[in-house]
């Protein structure tokens, strides 16, 4: 059993105790002034960060791919983020599953650490990287289980139609084990090659049961119009509710009237967004869809890679990140994009903190939502079905402090 006493919880005033028995959350009661188990020490305890979008296979390759994607990838308004797309793919030749496998990993201790308990990660699939990444992912996932959920897509980073042999490989990857069906259709050359790669990457989720995650629209085109061909397509299959869409960056640049009636498409068709502002020079129009009540999640996308030189995969600083590109009034509807929101848009079940649901949640270094953003600390404790897998502490010491004597 774990007891974890004077917590502050959002939305509820006062300190409380939350107990947790054979993984479940058994109660969240009023702090009685018992001091036994775990001290949150007046910090907030909240469900656990969930990342909607991240390229596990790739983090870490920043310095084998050199600066040259990245350049092209965030100049302008990402005229170039086709060419960034070619040059990063350089480095897929010769990678290992071995080398894949030990960045991941380092990625995913971070996870542990920073409280991410799902992630959705893509792995490249194409004819030069075969199914090195999803392999590599795959046995992660196992490794990892017990603490973060990690789900991979299968993801055909190079294009489908452009790139033969790339369907047969996805299908592949899918029968290997692989989660979710990605897609990155507003790369191929022609806009009937884009909706064919939508139409046959959503058949293949269908046939199989599974999600889709789809790249749609990532340059500065307000001619690209994936988004759209991936909501029509879930409606045509019956898909609707089973995929999200990452990026979306065109969205910045759409006409009001053809936004509008877009969105009420993304509705419909149950479409999750995920956006991440910190990794390009256009973003979605987060707060306008999450009002129009779109469920939109902000996502780490790359930790060190190609197109990102940063990234700790601490989703509290994806959100302080965002909060400087969006606006710093909204910190409450940010950190649910990083938590719960980010868990609807990727398919997770979350019960939230309530008695009965799994006793997955993280206690913060910070009483409130801002003061935790403000210092992105890793939690101070990480809690996964009542058993807490990481605690951090961090403690400066002054020995020279001005008016102390030697
Ligand atoms: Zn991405």
């Amino acid at each position: 059993m774990l007891t974890v006493h004077n917590a502050a919880l959002r939305g509820r005033p006062g300190r409380w105790t939350l107990t947790a028995e054979r993984g479940r959350l058994t109660s969240i009661t009023p702090d009685s002034g018992a001091a036994s188990g775990l001290d949150a020490e007046g910090n907030l305890v909240t469900e656990p960060f969930v990342d909607a979008h991240l390229h596990l296979c790739k983090v870490h390759t920043l310095d084998l791919a050199g600066g040259g994607p990245l350049a092209a990838y965030t100049n302008g308004t990402m005229g170039a983020a086709m060419d960034a797309i070619d040059g990063a793919a350089a480095v897929k030749a010769g990678q290992t599953e071995e080398a894949v496998t030990v960045r991941a990993r380092a990625a995913l201790v971070e996870s542990v650490r920073h409280g991410v308990r799902a992630v959705q990660a893509f792995a490249d699939v194409d004819p030069a990287a075969g199914l090195t990444g999803v392999r590599a992912l795959l046995a992660l996932k196992e490794e990892f289980r017990e603490f973060v959920d990690v789900r991979v897509v299968a993801f055909p980073q190079d294009g489908l139609l452009k790139a033969p042999g790339t369907e047969e490989l996805v299908e592949e990857a899918v029968a290997l084990g692989a989660d979710v069906v990605g897609g990155i259709p507003w790369i191929e050359f022609t806009d009937a090659a884009a909706a064919e790669h939508v139409r046959r990457m959503v058949a293949l989720a269908r046939r199989t049961g599974r999600r889709v995650a789809m790249l749609v629209d990532d340059a500065g085109d307000p001619g690209l119009r994936t988004t759209e061909t991936l909501a029509a397509e879930l409606l045509a299959h019956d898909m609707a509710g089973r995929a999200s869409a990452q990026h979306a960056r065109a969205m910045a640049l759409y006409p009001e009237p053809y936004l509008r009636r877009l969105t009420g498409l993304i509705t419909r068709a149950g479409l999750g967004l995920v956006s991440d502002p910190h990794t390009g020079p256009l973003h979605l129009p987060v707060f306008p869809l999450t009002d129009a009540g779109v469920p939109v999640a902000l996502g780490q996308d790359d930790i060190e890679d190609a197109y990102y030189p940063f990234g700790r995969h601490n989703l509290l600083e994806v959100a302080f990140l965002a909060a400087h590109v969006l606006g710093p009034n909204r910190l409450d509807d940010l950190y649910d994009m990083v938590t719960t929101t980010a868990a609807r848009v990727i398919g997770r079940e979350t019960d939230g903190l309530t008695e009965g649901a799994p006793a997955d949640f993280v206690v913060l270094d910070g009483t409130t939502i801002r003061e935790a953003l403000t210092r992105h600390n890793p939690p101070r404790h990480v809690v996964v079905g009542g058993r807490v897998i990481a605690s951090t502490n961090s403690l400066t010491h002054f020995p020279a402090f001005p008016g102390k004597s030697a």
